[in-house]
């Protein structure tokens, strides 16, 4: 297992996502669901110009999976999953680092609203996780890895198994403490009503675990 470190600018957000008194952490899901049917979109455009692939339409979806007693919240693509390079260089960078200098150049402004309107991505898991794992194969990749980070301190990435090609995003969610509540990202309705809210648009269904009693 290795362990290596962010770059400045992505401690920088990192920071900034962690310790902001955020209103709009709901938003977390919409960042990974967004990414989910991106790499979903690249694999299936990939299938289109390629006669050794064969898809299904059924084939293609994003699943959020809820373990309300460990506290962890999946979310599941079969996407075009990511290479050991595509985890640290994607995962390990902000890639849209148009979002940090935005955000510097507004920040008296707006606050920290201007987190809420822009797509800052993969980083805002941070917001609800105290520890993120990404479990990824890629298309023409032979095996697959684990990426883990607890956030600022690095992350982690080993060699790991799965079978499908695509990614799996798992959330530790944070503990409420006294000021900041968590527990509303481990409940069924309010995850249905944040994917209504900011997920309604995707092309590809998003599937869900119910709890039946
Ligand atoms: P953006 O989506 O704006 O590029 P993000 O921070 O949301 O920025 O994601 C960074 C990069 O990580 C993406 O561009 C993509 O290459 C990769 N990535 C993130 N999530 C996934 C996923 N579920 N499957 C494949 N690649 C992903
Ligand atoms: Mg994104």
């Amino acid at each position: 297992m290795e362990t290596k470190q962010f770059r400045a600018e992505s401690k920088r957000l990192l920071d900034l996502m962690i310790n902001s008194i955020y209103t709009h952490r709901e938003i977390f899901l919409r960042e990974l669901i967004s990414n989910a049917s991106d790499a979903i979109d690249k694999i299936y455009y990939r299938a289109l110009t390629d006669d050794t692939l064969e898809f299904d339409k059924d084939d293609y979806y994003i699943k959020v999976i809820l373990d309300e007693k460990n506290r962890v919240l999946k979310i599941i693509d079969t996407g075009i999953g990511m290479t050991k390079e595509e985890l640290e260089d994607n995962l390990g960078t902000i890639a849209k680092s148009g979002s940090l200098a935005f955000k510097k150049e507004n920040e008296l402004k707006d606050g920290y609203d201007i987190i809420g309107q822009f797509g800052v991505g993969f980083y805002s898991a941070f917001m609800v996780a105290e520890t993120v794992t990404v479990i990824s194969k890629a298309l023409d990749s032979e095996g697959a890895y684990k990426w883990e980070s607890q956030g600022i301190d690095g992350y982690t990435i080993e060699p790991w198994e799965k079978d499908t090609i695509g990614t799996e995003i798992i959330l530790k969610i944070k503990e409420n403490t006294e000021d900041e509540k968590y527990d509303e990202y481990l409940e069924e309705y309010r995850l249905k009503d944040i994917i209504k809210k900011y997920s309604d648009f995707i092309r590809y269904p998003i599937k869900m675990n119910v709890t039946i009693k």
